[in-house]
């Protein structure tokens, strides 16, 4: 079995060597990841890591013990921060398998970022995350168009608690048909894409609010990711209207593969129900969606904790989105400075406080439990 992996990891060093010789853009073939990475302990007794545990993808990264595991019907999501030899905290990753054997994963680390991409027989693609600047400007203030969804239908509306007392807060996942041929599977891309935002609140010590999947939809159409008037941003909510209703949807994520026209890797409206991400930044979401909840990039001065946080050692979602962490004062990082700053940077606190006002935006179709 050791001798096995062995192999694999020669081979996926030889291909991982391709990517300086001419392939930046295209995936590459090889074997990047052990499919059961999440499915078992990956520390033993002695605290060390089993070397089927990590890969050279993960450069030396191990999953904590704390792996969340979850079934959606025919799924099995699982995410965990990534650590160093000295146990701190440097990466994440994001596991969704398929009863059938396919694989999706979304791999974060200091060195680089991507999507793994598995088809239960042993090929597995390596889709590496073009390098986003996560500080442009890429969110407005709430101007989408009004959609009955949006008003709510009296001032009974209440949240969507379900029987474990979790605020569940429902998006539908848009994809234009060429976004949707990229991601492979979109279910389990749409999957991946919620279960990043919901580790970085486990991450962040938000209790009790949980993002689901409510469904998804596809359009034919693709349009470019940025806010003008023929841009994605504007249109997505009109786009995909058919879905929020269908699946009583709090919040939409939209994907696309058109070329945004600016450095941004997505769109979102601040304090809004409407994200649009370009298909190939997979950690572009969980930082759209932060601004739905009504957060901007890094506090320049302004007298609110609704901002991201840069320590100078690590970045927080929406300050620079390094790590999977959105900002609080309450947590220390790996270098010991906080994770944010009770007066300027306190994003963890808007989620608890806008999270009943998102969940109750549309009742839950989907049955809670
Ligand atoms: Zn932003």
């Amino acid at each position: 079995m050791y001798k096995k992996f062995q192999a694999a990891w020669i081979m996926c060093l030889t291909s991982m060597g391709a990517s300086a010789h001419g392939f930046p853009n295209g995936p590459l073939e090889g074997h990047f990841i052990a499919p059961e990475l999440l499915s078992k302990p990956t520390i033993n007794a002695s605290h060390v890591v089993s070397p089927q545990f990590t890969s050279p993808i993960l450069h030396g990264l191990h999953p904590d013990r704390n792996t969340s595991i979850e079934r959606h019907n025919d799924y099995t999501v699982s995410s965990a921060t990534l650590r160093d030899e000295a146990n701190r905290p440097q990466g994440s990753l994001v596991m969704v398998r398929h009863d059938d054997g396919h694989l999706l994963a979304l791999v974060e680390t200091p060195q680089q970022s991507g999507m793994i991409l598995a088809d239960g027989i042993g090929t597995q693609q390596w889709f590496d995350a073009s390098p986003a600047d996560y500080m442009q400007p890429d969110a407005e203030p709430m101007t989408e168009p009004a959609s009955p969804m949006l008003v709510r239908e009296s001032a009974t509306d209440e949240a969507d608690v379900d029987s474990e007392g979790f605020i569940v807060i429902d998006l539908l996942a848009g994809f234009s048909r060429s976004a949707a041929d990229r991601v492979g599977d979109p279910q389990a891309f749409a999957l991946a894409q919620v279960e990043s935002v919901n580790l970085g609140l486990r991450n962040s010590q938000v209790e009790k609010v949980r993002l689901r999947l409510a469904g998804i939809q596809i359009i034919e159409e693709d349009y470019p990711v940025h806010n003008g008037a023929n841009g994605a941003l504007k249109k997505a909510l009109a786009l995909f209207d058919a879905g929020m209703k269908q699946y009583g949807a709090d919040l939409l994520a939209s994907y696309f593969n058109a070329s945004s026209g600016n450095n941004a890797a997505g769109w979102a409206y601040i304090g809004g129900r409407v994200s649009v991400q370009q298909a190939k930044y997979a950690n572009a979401f969980r930082h759209e969606i932060a601004h739905n909840v009504g957060g901007s990039h890094c506090n320049t001065g302004q007298a609110h904790y609704k901002f991201g946080y840069n320590n100078g050692n690590s970045k927080t979602i929406l300050c620079g989105n390094s790590t999977s962490f959105y900002s609080t004062p309450l947590l220390l990082d790996d270098a010991g400075l906080p994770r944010g700053n009770p007066a300027t940077a306190d994003m963890a606190r808007l989620w608890r406080e806008r999270a009943a006002k998102i969940s109750s935006l549309a009742k839950a179709v989907v049955p809670l439990d």
